[in-house]
C-alpha cells in the first residue's frame, strides 16, 4: 500500500481536520495556514493526485467536487458576497500536497492577479 497522503489521513481520522462538510466522495476542512478569513480544502476522498493527472474515469468525482462547492459556501455563509475556488497544480502552480484539492477563499476582497 502507498503512504496515505496527509488528507487521506485527515479523512481516515488519523490526524485531526476541522471538518466542515463531508459525503461518501469527498471532505472539506479548514487550511491549517489560512489564507483569508474563510480558507476550506474541498478534497476527494479517493485519490487523485492533482487536476493535470485527472482522468476521463474522473469526471463524475470532479463534476462533483465543482457542484458541492455552492453547498458548502451556503452552508458556511460566503455564498452570496462571493469567493474563489483555486487548483494549484504542479511546481509552478505551487502544489505542495499531491493530493488534489479545491481551495475554497472567502471574507475579505482577494486581489487579482494571484502573486
Ligand atoms: P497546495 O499548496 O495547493 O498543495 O495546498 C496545500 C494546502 O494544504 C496548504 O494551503 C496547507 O496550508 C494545507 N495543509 C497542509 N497540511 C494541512 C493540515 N494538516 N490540515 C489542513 N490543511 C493543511
Amino acid at each position: 500500500m502507498p503512504e496515505k497522503t496527509i488528507f487521506q489521513k485527515i479523512a481516515d481520522r488519523e490526524i485531526p481536520g476541522e471538518i466542515v462538510y463531508e459525503d461518501e466522495q469527498c471532505l472539506c476542512f479548514r487550511d491549517i495556514r489560512a489564507q483569508a478569513p474563510v480558507h476550506l480544502l474541498l478534497v476527494p476522498k479517493k485519490l487523485v493526485v492533482r487536476i493535470g493527472e485527472a482522468e476521463p474515469a474522473d469526471q463524475d468525482l470532479l463534476g462533483h467536487l465543482m457542484t458541492r462547492v455552492r453547498h458548502i459556501a451556503e452552508q458556511e455563509g460566503f455564498a452570496d458576497a462571493g469567493f474563489r475556488v483555486v487548483i494549484n497544480n504542479g511546481s509552478h502552480g505551487g502544489e505542495a500536497v499531491p493530493h488534489l484539492h479545491l481551495h475554497i477563499l472567502a471574507g475579505r476582497q482577494l486581489g487579482w492577479p494571484p502573486g
